[in-house]
């Protein structure tokens, strides 16, 4: 299911009601959801070529089919320095809170994909066409978003989701705990990407979400109460 989201911005939703979302971006594609997306993604990319890959963050949910397309297409693999160790090992819950949790263990072996060799690492600052990479840690130690500043796109990851990951019912949430390595750091993340009043928001889970309202800065402005 591929969607245009705004110039050169495509939306691959491959799970029913958005669940797990993976971009294209002016010709590269950002995470690829789980290990069985592979056919998706792949049909996605023979209609939209892209030239490389990149991880917002290397959890089993966003490079599950990873090393499968980067070897299909002969593309390098890019993510932050501190996303390295599991985008190579294919380890990827070592920086939940609780790696032994059953949950985790379930999407390391149904969801995780195969390590892949990062051709290249990303941080702060560093371009993909017009976007900008923005460091946003918290949920995993090395998460990145990217940033379109002429028209407002947000490729946010999982600092924030548009859905509860347990009913699927849309709204704001931040990322659950028990997948996440520091909440009060990824709310700081948060408070971040609001200074920079984002038009398009393009989330790791949960439908698109255009910020008419405010609705993003309202929603970070309560989760720093909150905490
Ligand atoms: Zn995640
Ligand atoms: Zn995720």
């Amino acid at each position: 299911m591929l969607h245009q989201i705004a110039p050169e911005v495509f939306q691959i939703s491959l799970m029913p009601r958005n669940s797990i979302n993976c971009y294209i971006i002016e010709g590269v594609l950002v995470d690829s959801g789980i290990r069985s997306s592979y056919t998706i993604v792949k049909k996605a990319l023979q209609k939209i070529p892209v030239y490389q890959h990149i991880l917002t963050h290397a959890h089993a949910d966003h490079q599950g089919c990873s090393d499968q397309i980067c070897a299909e297409f002969s593309i390098p693999l890019l993510c932050h320095p501190d996303e390295v160790f599991r985008t190579e090992t294919g380890m990827v819950t070592t920086d939940y809170p609780n790696p032994q949790h059953w949950i985790a263990r379930l999407q390391q072996k149904f969801w995780a994909g195969q390590g892949h060799t990062v051709e290249r690492t990303i941080g702060e600052n560093d371009k993909i066409g017009n976007f900008s990479i923005i460091e946003t840690p918290g949920h995993s130690q090395g998460h990145i978003s990217l940033f379109r500043e002429q028209d407002g796109v947000l490729i946010i990851g999982d600092v924030a989701t548009n859905m509860n990951l347990l009913t699927t019912a849309t709204g704001l949430r931040l990322p659950p705990n028990i997948f996440t390595t520091d909440q009060q750091r990824n709310i700081e993340s948060l408070q971040r990407l609001a200074k920079l009043n984002p038009a398009i928001i393009c989330f790791g889970h949960g439908p698109i979400m255009k910020n008419t309202e405010r609705q993003f800065e309202q929603f970070v402005d309560k989760c720093s109460t909150a905490f």
